[in-house]
């Protein structure tokens, strides 16, 4: 148990058995309680919704109703947590989604030339993967859930926590009903986390915050396409967001047929939830293609909007007087702009950090050295969309200033990014990293670099509607 007393050492003769909560039940949660079954005697889950039977929306996570792919990264990851995880995926019909072939995409003023796909994600829904990470570690006898139950603090003082107080869901009056004791207490309630009141309260500091906010807002709804105008050439349309596109849409394929279609743009003018207007909002994208299919497909469910899409990085790293025996993951820990799709799959891939860590036989694992090991993962994502949504016209937030090594690398970055659309070397390792499976450095590969310095590949003027490679092209 991380920072704990000797006398509590599993197995010793007379040993209390060790005990760790997990704040929330989402997928963070729920991976760490997996994890962490394999180092405690009992895992408790305190959740503040009710838990469906299968798989269904549910208040605590509102974000369910928008897209959800699953980048490389933590397909992995869900893998080495679960075995066989990917195969149950696939047989609930999740699609797969080979990257650049399947989707049409347009990015930065060009169209991606549609090469054999180098990458794949998965773009089934989000409510099918939690059901499905939740039926697989709910399994575990080790494991309880505690539902409708919100955790309000933590007890202990600012050397140690202790366990958690919980009330009744929507007891906003801050009374604790009930305490739960524990070894160790993870903190995985998401974006919306109060970790830094509950230390506040202890006497302890929170972490301090990095905010860059975009000022990014959604609206997602659910379609059928009787045309089947998608999923005979291309199975996506993607029109990508940056500074100098500042609206977005985004077609992809879930399980049973059914189509997510998100439209994306800046606070201020967002898209709208009214059902004719969110179809309007689509001619302002760059090519007619998603307003033409928007008024053909056929509508399966209201439209959903949101607009809390900050990236928020609370750096628990940097020095402090917190307690031992707290650590926080997932969202809690890092959020961010979802646009880039990284959520799930870090909060995956820290599940796996977390084991690691915790296994380590060379280094104790202090609640700061396992802290700063979760935080590590989260790097490249936090990279990749904090840096790129500074440069969002209109961005705020605590963290815009450009560090020394943005200014360095932001030459050969932005060349990557104009040579992503056309050229297939700089196209694969570009989104390596993005899918999470190779680290930044691999941009700096001697065949990657030769490919940036060279003069750019010209990039389609129209739609490439059909892959390259296939009869016909
Ligand atoms: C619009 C949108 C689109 C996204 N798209 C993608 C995508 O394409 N790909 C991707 O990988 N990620 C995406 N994400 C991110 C992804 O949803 C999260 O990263 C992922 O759910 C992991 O989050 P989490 O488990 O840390 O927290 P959450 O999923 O937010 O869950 C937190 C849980 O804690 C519970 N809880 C909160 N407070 C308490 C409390 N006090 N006591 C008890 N329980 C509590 C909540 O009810 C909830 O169950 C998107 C996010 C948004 C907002």
């Amino acid at each position: 148990m991380i920072d704990a007393p000797k006398a509590d050492t599993r197995g010793s003769a007379g040993a209390r058995q060790r005990h760790a909560v997990v704040v929330g039940a989402s997928v963070a949660g729920l991976l760490t309680a997996r994890v962490l079954a394999g180092f405690v005697d009992r895992v408790t889950i305190v959740e503040r919704d009710r838990l469906p039977e299968g798989p269904e929306p549910r208040s605590g996570v509102p974000q369910s109703r928008h897209p959800h792919v699953l980048l490389e990264g933590g397909q992995d990851a869900l893998d080495v947590l679960l075995p066989g995880f990917m195969d149950e995926l696939r047989a609930a019909g999740a699609p797969r989604v080979g990257l650049p072939a399947d989707v049409v995409q347009w990015q930065d003023g060009r169209w991606l030339r549609r090469l054999p796909a180098s990458a794949y994600i998965y773009s089934g829904s989000r409510v099918q993967l939690e059901h499905l990470v939740r039926r697989r570690v709910l399994a575990d006898q080790s494991i309880t859930v505690i539902e409708g139950a919100q955790v309000t603090g933590l007890s202990g003082d600012a050397s140690r926590v202790c366990g958690v107080l919980l009330g009744k869901r929507g007891d906003g009056t801050g009374r604790a009903a009930r305490h739960l004791a524990a070894d160790l207490v993870v903190d995985a309630s998401g974006r919306g986390t109060k970790a830094g009141q509950w230390l506040s309260a202890l006497g302890a500091e929170g972490a301090p915050e990095e905010v860059i906010d975009a000022g990014l807002a959604y609206a997602t709804r659910i379609y059928r396409d009787p045309s089947a105008a998608l999923g005979t050439d291309f199975l996506g349309f993607y029109v990508i967001m940056n500074p100098r596109q500042l609206y977005g849409g985004l077609l992809l394929p879930m399980e049973d047929g059914r189509y997510t279609a998100t439209l994306a743009g800046l606070r201020g003018d967002q898209p709208p939830t009214d059902q004719d207007e969110f179809v309007a909002y689509a001619k302002k994208l760059p090519h007619p293609f998603v307003h033409q299919w928007l008024s053909t497909a056929e509508p399966l469910s209201p439209v959903f909007g949101f607009r809390q899409t900050a990236n928020v990085r609370r750096r628990y790293d940097l020095p402090g007087r917190r307690p031992a025996g707290f650590l926080a993951i997932g969202d809690a820990l890092c959020t961010f702009n979802p646009v880039y799709g990284q959520g799930v799959s870090v909060a995956a891939m820290s599940a796996v950090a977390l084991r690691d860590a915790l296994a380590d036989p060379r280094r104790t694992p202090t609640t700061r050295r396992v802290q700063r090991a979760l935080l590590a993962v989260s790097r490249q994502a936090w990279d990749i969309s904090a840096v790129t949504d500074k440069a969002m016209p209109g961005a705020t937030g605590n963290a815009l200033a450009p560090r020394a090594v943005d200014r360095a690398t932001g030459w050969y970055l932005r060349r990557i990014q104009e040579r992503y659309p056309g050229d297939p070397v700089v196209g694969e390792a570009f989104r390596a990293v993005l899918t999470l499976t190779s680290p930044v450095t691999a941009l700096f590969a001697p065949k990657v670099v030769r490919a940036v310095l060279r003069p750019a590949l010209a990039a389609p003027v129209d739609p490439p509607m059909v892959p390259e490679g296939s009869p016909g092209t």
